[in-house]
């Protein structure tokens, strides 16, 4: 087995949000407030966005709100503008579905590498986020999908609370937003040269902190009816699913006001969800280089990574994959958003469809092969 810690350095911002609005005008100043969103989306580049915010003012709380409201879109309006924003959307981020012959096409020769978020991706988005279980349908998909190539599940949740949501022991795991990576518990990996568990865990210095601002999380938020505080082990939670919207502000004020105690933490957005990590230069896509890396890909031009996920935090791999130039993203919306993903998937539902398609392909190619 191996264990590996890494240690990499802190990073100096403490505070990264990402806005998404219904135009693409840019703030100039803090205190705009961007339009309301009823679907379409553009991001404002983190590094703007950081330099116009002033972390602690009101507007900092006006500008999450909107983030929250916009990242959160419960319907679709059908006006004619939106139309068209979402034509051109799809014509830049095709369906996965669609382009599935020039997707296996593009991956001729190369090993393909499955990556995959959960919630929202291979789970429903539901109320209650101790139920967000995927289907039997999917879960029989998944356990194919392991046996035609390394696949891992990148999950801004627990490690542990993610395997007991799969329960497949074949899969690598990436908890906590990559920061708690483990590879296949029982008889190792057949990817990987000599088999055993991947370990790699560079928050460690910071559970103590983490376990100090989950219980004072609970305690200031407990008077905002609906507000769930999640453990992540290495970071942590608070979802607003439940929460009404008009509350919003009262529970980002309580968060704010925990999190600026801790300097060496940041507080950052994505979808129903508020999340709080350490300052460590460590995402999604560096947990995908790490595992590629795992599994003897480090510096191979014949892998083909495919990174499926439906939130902000997943545009680290997407990005990561696009830099590389190898393989692709794959967003999950029903709604346009700013991606670095090259393709899009509508719901869970598609994402299942396109890893059968994959497995089918697989076992086809396979059945060729020992035919010839
Ligand atoms: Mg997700």
């Amino acid at each position: 087995m191996t264990n590996q810690n890494v240690v990499v350095p802190e990073s100096t911002i403490n505070l990264a949000i990402t806005v998404a609005v219904a135009n693409s005008s840019i703030f100039s100043t803090a205190a705009q407030k961007p339009p309301a969103a009823p679907g379409g989306y553009i991001s404002i580049s983190r590094k703007n966005f950081l330099k116009n915010l002033e972390i602690n003012g009101g507007a900092t709380i006006n500008a999450l709100v909107d983030s929250m409201r916009a990242s959160s879109p419960t319907h679709h309006k059908s006006t004619p503008s939106l139309v068209d924003d979402q034509t051109s959307w799809m014509d830049q981020h095709p369906s996965a579905l669609e382009m599935f012959e020039q997707i296996i096409d593009a991956s001729k020769g190369k090993q393909i590498v499955m990556f995959l978020d959960y919630d929202g991706t291979l789970s429903p988005i539901v109320e209650d986020p101790d139920r967000a279980f995927m289907s039997k349908k999917m879960r029989a998909t998944l356990r194919k999908l392991a046996r035609c190539f390394p696949t891992a599940i990148v999950s801004g949740r627990c490690r542990d609370k993610v395997y007991k949501f799969v329960r497949l022991a074949e899969l690598y795991y990436a908890g906590s937003h990559g920061m708690d990576i483990r590879g296949p518990v029982k008889g190792g990996s057949k990817y990987k040269k000599g088999g055993g568990a991947v370990l790699c865990q560079p928050a460690s210095e910071f559970l103590p902190m983490i376990d100090e601002v989950y219980k004072e999380l609970i305690e200031r938020t407990k008077s905002t009816p609906g507000a769930k505080v999640e453990n992540n082990k290495f970071c942590l939670s608070v979802h607003f699913r439940c929460v009404e919207e008009k509350k919003w502000d009262e529970l980002i004020q309580q968060v704010k006001s925990v999190i600026k105690e801790y300097p060496k933490l940041r507080l950052t957005q994505g979808r129903k969800v508020l999340e709080i990590r350490p300052t460590i230069k460590w995402d999604k896509g560096k947990a995908l280089e790490f595992l590629l890396e795992s599994l003897g890909f480090a510096n191979c031009s014949d892998v083909f990574p495919v990174y499926i996920g439906d939130d902000r935090t997943d545009e680290d791999a997407f990005k990561i994959l696009r830099e590389r130039g190898q393989g692709f993203g794959i967003l999950v919306s029903k709604f346009p958003k700013d991606t670095n993903a090259s393709y899009s998937l509508q719901e869970p539902n598609e994402v299942m469809d396109f890893l059968q398609r994959l497995v089918e392909w697989k076992q086809m190619s396979l059945g060729e092969e020992a035919s010839v």
